[in-house]
């Protein structure tokens, strides 16, 4: 198979990918913060780390791939200021900060599964692995790393050498992120220090999740359970981390500081950073009133695999402008192109070919999506989209030239091409028997699959 070169924000270049362990990709992905939908700009993180998996299983490595929810501890601003977020969202609907986790999990596990998105293999939350986290805090203190005021346990960044070093700056250029108008810790010793564990007193006096640990009642803060749990769930280090860019300078760097000092290990070898999605050329937020959910994607009439391929037009390490027109054009080349590829065939072989390399070596060129699409479409072999679905992912099993066939129906002939371009057998035959519950008879032709109905 050919090499495959990846961007590593750590060393701020693009290098050969070797793994530790031959073969074999161990990679984690910062969850989201479960207290609100997923807006797309979320979600375009999360079909760069798809997509990435997915080229890293297509050039045949085995993956495990690890993530964490957000379900305590991310506070307003992403340092050490403002109301948990999982507390702004209970109080915006009156639920328990639980309950809306539970709400917003379902939902957020829901739109991957829209996306085409290959579900995480472990996934853990931050309130499931208290205790770990708690452990991990522990080693801290034990190592000299961390001090206490009233208001937390801190990490003390002027106690390890290369505090910073994911961004380039030194310790001291660093911003910290607090604005003016937030309260902080005035026992705090640095700007750059950030809690690994806030008590229930000040502004956190009734802040409704809060666990018994050996400082006292409290809750975690958001770093360090990512810290926490992707060493329990990958170990330490593994090969590849994922965010966005907006992680690099605190959560990133913070992650990093407590796994070094607590292990003497690094955390993960290669750093991946996706850019920003805009709304009309700038930030989109809740206070710019332009937040767009998948929800809004799907009501105005677009698939959600639109939205996949509107990410694969652009590089993942560029901004990202969404307008409704670019997302519509998106539909059009796709539905063209499902269209025009026909049925799924019955052999998806990686052919080998010169046309095949050269979108490879493109793809395995730090996931150059735009450039593997602008490949796919002067080449007009139809055979190529489907041997680089697996990677792609737009839905090209779903042809609409198929007869009108009752809804359940084409889902379920739809999941079982899936499984036949993943050559997952078992799952195709489970499906074809679910397809012949429903009355319709499953013929997979030279021409591709028909659909016989026995009535
Ligand atoms: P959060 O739920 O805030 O923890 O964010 C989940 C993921 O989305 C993180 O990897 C963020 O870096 C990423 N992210 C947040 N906003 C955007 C955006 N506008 N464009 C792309 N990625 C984003
Ligand atoms: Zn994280």
């Amino acid at each position: 198979m050919q090499p495959i070169f990846l961007y590593n924000s750590l060393t701020r270049s693009k290098e050969e990918f070797k793994p530790i362990t031959p073969g074999e990709v161990r990679m984690y992905s910062c969850g989201p913060t479960v207290y609100d939908f997923a807006h797309i700009g979320n979600l375009r993180s999360y079909i760069f780390a798809d997509t990435l998996k997915r080229v890293l299983k297509f050039n045949d490595y085995s993956v495990t791939h690890a993530m964490n929810i957000t379900d305590v501890g991310h506070l307003v601003g992403d340092g050490d200021e403002g109301e948990d977020k999982l507390e702004v969202g209970a109080k915006r609907e009156g639920i328990n900060p639980l309950d809306i986790a539970k709400k917003y999990t379902d939902q957020f596990i829901e739109d991957l599964k829209a996306l085409n998105i290959e579900l995480p293999d472990k996934i853990k939350s931050a309130t499931e692995t208290i205790e770990v986290q708690i452990v991990l805090i522990k080693i801290l203190e034990d190592k000299g790393f961390t001090y206490k005021t009233e208001s937390a346990i801190y990490f003390d960044t002027t106690k390890i050498n290369d505090y910073g070093k994911l961004t380039g700056q030194k310790r001291q250029d660093m911003l910290t992120g607090a604005r003016a108008e937030v309260i902080v810790d005035s026992d705090k010793k640095n700007p750059q220090d950030f809690a690994l564990w806030f008590f229930l007193v000040g502004r956190y006096a009734s802040h409704i999740l809060h666990w018994p640990s050996p400082w006292g009642e409290g809750f975690p803060g958001w770093h360090i359970e990512c810290s926490a749990i992707s060493r329990e769930l990958l170990g330490q280090p593994f090969d590849i981390h994922t965010g966005g860019v907006d992680h690099i300078g605190t959560h990133h760097t913070n992650e990093i500081a407590q796994s070094e000092a607590a292990f003497d290990l690094p955390l993960a070898n290669y750093w991946l950073h996706n850019e920003f999605l805009l709304v009309d050329g700038g930030r989109m937020g809740k206070s710019e009133g332009n937040v767009i959910t998948l929800k809004t994607v799907q009501e105005k009439g677009f698939s959600p695999l639109d939205f996949r391929y509107l990410c694969l037009m652009a590089h993942y390490r560029s901004k990202m402008n969404f307008t409704w027109e670019a997302l519509e054009g998106a539909r059009n080349t796709r539905l063209n192109l499902v269209e025009s590829v026909g049925v799924v065939p019955d052999v998806i072989a990686k052919d080998g070919s010169e046309n095949f390399k050269h979108i490879l070596a493109a793809i395995n060129q730090d996931l150059d999506t735009p450039k593997a699409l602008a490949l796919l479409h002067d080449g007009k072999s139809k055979s190529a989209w489907w041997e680089f679905e697996p990677i792609l992912q737009i839905g090209l099993a779903l042809n609409t030239k198929e007869p009108k066939i009752p809804e359940p129906v084409a889902m379920l002939l739809s999941e079982r091409n899936q499984a036949r371009i993943n050559q997952d057998w078992a799952r195709s035959d489970e499906l074809r028997k679910n397809i012949e519950e429903l009355g319709y008879q499953v013929i997979d032709t030279p021409d591709g699959t028909k659909l016989l109905s026995e009535s």
